[in-house]
């Protein structure tokens, strides 16, 4: 386990039990040399233990590359709390994480991910200030779709050389809080909405608000269009999927679009431009973030709009050293936390929450 905390470039590891409830939690800091660690706290079933662990090692080093992008004083960290089997009182299991995670004084602050709701972090908040996205905070969706909005809109500009979004096509996968908000921003701006969901209500609201096209899930890769907007699932960009794509942008919220790191060679290779999901969804990171600091709306939301001048920068280099934008993100991201003092990570392979 320490080899695999070594490869990840990790500091350190926590394992919080607490009987009486059946908590069984697993805090994963990969930074804290930029600020404390921040993250979300993914509460699901595991099989084993060690896969568990596994993921939190894995999804702690995407979120401090995240916060370094966003300019944010934070590193990276992650919970992963085993889901008990049977009956469980949800209550008294997330007061003891609360006090599990108070007893790091400020190393890492929680926040929600995959199997928790705001109300779990308003029952955290019970018993430890080191949580955020509670109610108080509200919803961050709309704040990473605003983020969403200003990196096609960069994206659009170094890519189709156009400092307008009308009259251009996009593909969104996924009409959840995220899609639909980002529909909403780009048929203002005057595109031609292409939308997929599992979920045919939600397809049918887009088709009324916005005068979307529905096209199936299964055809959302295939469709003619300027940009495919991922908003749904994670992994979504295979050899199989790319090979589909008619579109000369891929930009989206959903987490790790990318099934492996080569599938972002293969995109470049095929002259997309594929906008790093993680640079481009910190939209609602940056909000809990500046929430907990007592930030004006307006400071908040330029912030959020610096994504787009962070991916034109981006854009910009790739182009110079001739290489796909993912990796110009990572080495960035890298160098920022290696200025700030954290040790380098001793493998290549790199993840992304
Ligand atoms: P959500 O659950 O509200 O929406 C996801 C939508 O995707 C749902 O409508 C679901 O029906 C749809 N979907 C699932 N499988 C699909 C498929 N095969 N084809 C088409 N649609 C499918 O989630 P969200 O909060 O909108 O987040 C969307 C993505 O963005 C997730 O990957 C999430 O991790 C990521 N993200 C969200 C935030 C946020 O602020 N909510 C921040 C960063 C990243």
């Amino acid at each position: 386990m320490l080899k695999q905390m070594e490869n990840a470039g990790l500091t350190d590891l926590h394992f919080g039990l607490d009987p009486a409830s059946g908590l069984k939690a697993i805090i994963a800091i990969h930074s804290t040399a930029r600020g404390a660690a921040i993250g979300g706290c993914r509460f699901i079933h595991y099989a084993r233990e060690q896969d568990a662990v596994t993921d939190a090692l894995r999804l702690a080093r995407g979120m401090s590359y995240k916060a370094a992008l966003a300019g944010l004083p934070h590193g990276g960290g992650k919970t992963v709390i085993i889901k008990p089997e049977g009956d469980f009182d949800r209550r008294a299991l997330m007061q003891a994480f609360g006090r599990f995670v108070d007893q790091l004084g400020g190393r890492y602050i929680t926040a929600m991910d995959s199997g928790t709701e705001v109300s779990d972090m308003d029952t955290i908040a019970t018993t430890t200030d080191f949580v955020s996205c509670t109610s108080a905070s509200g919803d961050p969706a709309p704040h990473t779709a605003l983020g969403i909005f200003a990196g096609i809109q960069a994206a659009v500009r170094h890519k189709l050389q156009r400092d307008s979004i009308a009259g251009l096509s996009v593909a969104i996968q996924g009409l959840g809080h995220v899609g639909h908000a980002v529909a909403q921003h780009l048929y203002k701006a005057g595109a031609h909405l292409l939308v997929a969901d599992i979920d045919p209500a939600r397809v049918r609201q887009c088709v009324e608000e916005f005068g979307a096209e529905a096209v199936s899930p299964d055809s959302i890769y295939g469709v003619q269009a300027d940009i495919f907007s991922p908003c749904g699932l994670g992994a979504v960009l295979s050899p199989d999927s790319i090979a589909k794509l008619q579109c000369s942008i891929v930009a989206g919220s959903a987490n790790n679009q990318l099934a492996n790191d080569e599938d972002g060679n293969h995109l470049h290779q095929r002259g997309i431009l594929y906008v790093p999901d993680y640079v481009i969804n910190a939209g609602g990171l940056i909000h809990v973030a500046m929430h907990r600091t007592g930030a004006s709306a307006a400071e908040r939301d330029a912030k959020i709009l610096e994504i787009g001048a962070t991916l034109e920068h981006l854009f910009t280099e790739a182009e110079r050293r001739d290489m796909p934008v993912h990796h110009v993100a990572d080495l960035h991201a890298e160098q920022m936390l290696a200025d700030a003092g954290h040790p380098q990570p001793a493998d290549k392979e790199r993840h992304h929450a």
